[in-house]
C-alpha cells in the first residue's frame, strides 16, 4: 500500500490528527474516515452538509475532524443507537447518503470482524497498526450505501424563549416546563 489517503489526507497526517483530536489512534475513527469519505464522495458537491451518526463512539469524532460538522455548530447530530452507520446530507435539500458497515464482507478481514464483534476471547484491544492494514486493504469494500432522503431536518432551527427558573434562578429554554431541569429532578450534581 503506498501512501494511502483519507478525505485527502495522507495518512501519516491523518494519524496525527486522530491522536491529537482523539486522543489516541483508533479503528473506529479510521473506518469512520472511511465511511465519510465514501459519503461525500457519493453525494457530491454539498452546501449545506449535515452529517447524522448512529454511534456516540468514534463516529462523531472522525465527522469533526474531517468535515465542517461539529456538535456545536449543529450540524452533526448524534444518535445514540449503537450502529456503526452515518449518514451525510444537505439540510436545504434533505438529500444524503447513508454508509454502514458489510457485516458480510467482514469475513474476510478477521480483525476487522473482531473488533466490530468485539469477541476476541481474551478482550484485547487489536493493534492499531495491524488492524488499520486490514482496515486499508479492505476500505470500501467493507461498506454499503443507499441514498436516502430525510424526513425532516434533525437540526433543531427554532430559538426557543428563555426565562428565570423560580428555583434557582438560572436561566432556561421555557418549552422545559415550569422549571429548569434540573430543578425538575434531572440534576447531575450535587453541591
Ligand atoms: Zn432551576
Amino acid at each position: 500500500m503506498t501512501d494511502p489517503k483519507i478525505c485527502g489526507i495522507p495518512f501519516k497526517d491523518f494519524l496525527i490528527r486522530v491522536e491529537e483530536f482523539h486522543g489516541y489512534r483508533s479503528p473506529g475513527i479510521l473506518l469512520g474516515g472511511i465511511m465519510i469519505e465514501e459519503a461525500l464522495e457519493q453525494l457530491g458537491s454539498t452546501p449545506y452538509l449535515n452529517v447524522v451518526v448512529e454511534t456516540i463512539v468514534c463516529l462523531p469524532d472522525a465527522v469533526q475532524l474531517l468535515t465542517p460538522c461539529t456538535i456545536g455548530n449543529g450540524f452533526l447530530q448524534i444518535l445514540d443507537w449503537g450502529k456503526f452507520a452515518l449518514t451525510a446530507y444537505d439540510r436545504e435539500t434533505l438529500s444524503g447518503v447513508r454508509v454502514w458497515l458489510n457485516f458480510e464482507a467482514m469475513a474476510d478481514y478477521p480483525l476487522i470482524r473482531n473488533w466490530f464483534e468485539r469477541s476476541n476471547a481474551n478482550r484485547q484491544k487489536p493493534v492499531f497498526e495491524e488492524i488499520s492494514k486490514e482496515i486499508l486493504a479492505a476500505a470500501s469494500n467493507l461498506l454499503v450505501y443507499r441514498p436516502v432522503h430525510l424526513q425532516r431536518a434533525l437540526k433543531n432551527s427554532q430559538r426557543m424563549p428563555t426565562g428565570l427558573c423560580p428555583k434557582c434562578g438560572e436561566s432556561y429554554p421555557l418549552d422545559h416546563g415550569p422549571a429548569c431541569p434540573a430543578c425538575q429532578g434531572n440534576a447531575y450534581y450535587a453541591y
